[in-house]
């Protein structure tokens, strides 16, 4: 039989190519997403199913999908996830990002699902002691976006020790590219991230990007992060159900490819990518940004056997334009 996951924020950005990449491995994604932030069309016409429009923090909404339909897994996406506004609004994040998920947590122990793939962030590790990062690095964060993800991260093993709760947690590094079909891509509202900026400032959409600091102790002063392709994260989720199924032990797990690139890397690659010139402008750091942040991932690769098909961030790059072009252009 097919086994069904339910993905919380599947039609958002990650979460969309985590339940394209389930239906694709012969699973049954419930996708449930309060479209605050997501997009449902796309994500119904890859999938050919509509989505659930509820809340994590809606206990009842929760109790009567878990009791309407045989949830074998949860994959849980849904979450507030910007780093300057979540310095700005604390309060908002612990209410969306922990409480969401303790509701989502109760419905399921009731329910009895006790497998649970988790979307946490190389922003619980704040500023790094050693590059690339691995899992037993200390965990600092930054920012109220970083910690509560790492709030949710000792829930689970609570829960695990209390009631048998089983999870993979993900930490991404920093998420980026498109699904290669042109179905899914990035489409935040507004728009805070670098490369999808980057690629609004290339197709004339905004005159120029702004540099969020250029005298950090890096190489040329700015930011240095570790982009991952999407529908790589998107395969990792499914090797992770597949191990937590398999009757794995739970663990927290880096997504990242292992090499840094900074912002004027970045924004280089774009012009080589789409062949335009882009104006960048400098500006003052962005509270809670880390110098950088780069991860090892080879817990993904032995434990899960993952191995990303798009590492080069100019294919990274060149899925994401290509999107862009398809809505945009
Ligand atoms: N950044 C920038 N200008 C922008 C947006 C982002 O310089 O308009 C920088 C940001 O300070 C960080 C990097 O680009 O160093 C990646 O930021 P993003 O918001 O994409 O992801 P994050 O690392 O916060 O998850």
């Amino acid at each position: 039989v097919r086994r069904t996951v339910l993905v919380t924020g599947g039609a958002g950005y990650i979460g969309s190519h985590a339940a394209l990449a389930l239906a694709e491995r012969g699973y049954r994604p419930l996708v449930l997403d309060n479209l605050s932030k997501g997009h449902h069309e796309p994500i119904e016409q890859a999938l050919g199913a509509p989505v659930i429009q509820a809340d994590t923090r809606d206990r009842a909404a929760l109790d009567a999908i878990f009791a309407r339909e045989r949830i074998d897994a949860v994959m849980h996406f849904a979450a507030f996830i910007e780093v300057g506004e979540s310095v700005a609004d604390p309060l908002r994040y612990y209410e969306n990002n922990v409480s969401g998920t303790v509701t989502l947590l109760q419905a399921m122990q009731a329910a009895g699902v006790g497998t649970f793939v988790f979307s946490s962030t190389c922003a619980t590790y704040g500023v790094p002691e050693v590059i690339p990062i691995p899992e037993d690095h200390p965990q600092n964060p930054l920012n109220p976006y970083g910690r509560s993800k790492l709030v949710v991260e000792a829930i689970l093993s609570e829960c695990e020790t209390a009631w048998g709760l089983r999870s993979v947690s993900f930490r991404y590094f920093n998420a980026a590219g498109a699904h290669p079909s042109g179905l899914l891509g990035e489409d935040h509202d507004p728009e805070t991230h670098l490369i999808p900026l980057v690629l609004h400032a290339a197709l004339g959409k905004r005159p120029s990007i702004r540099i969020f600091g250029e005298d950090y102790d890096t190489p040329d002063g700015t930011c240095i992060r570790d982009y991952v392709h999407v529908s790589d994260l998107a395969d990792a989720h499914v090797l992770g159900l597949e191990y937590l199924l398999g009757g794995g032990a739970s663990m927290a797990v880096n997504l990242g490819n292992g090499r840094g690139f900074s912002v004027r890397e970045v924004i280089a690659a774009a012009e080589r990518v789409t062949g335009r010139t882009i104006v960048v402008e400098k500006a003052a750091r962005r509270a809670g940004d880390s110098p950088a942040l780069v991860g090892s991932s080879e817990r993904a690769r032995t434990r899960l056997g993952w191995s990303p098909r798009y590492p080069e961030l100019e294919t990274i790059i060149a899925h994401a334009w290509a999107w862009h072009q398809k809505k945009h252009g």
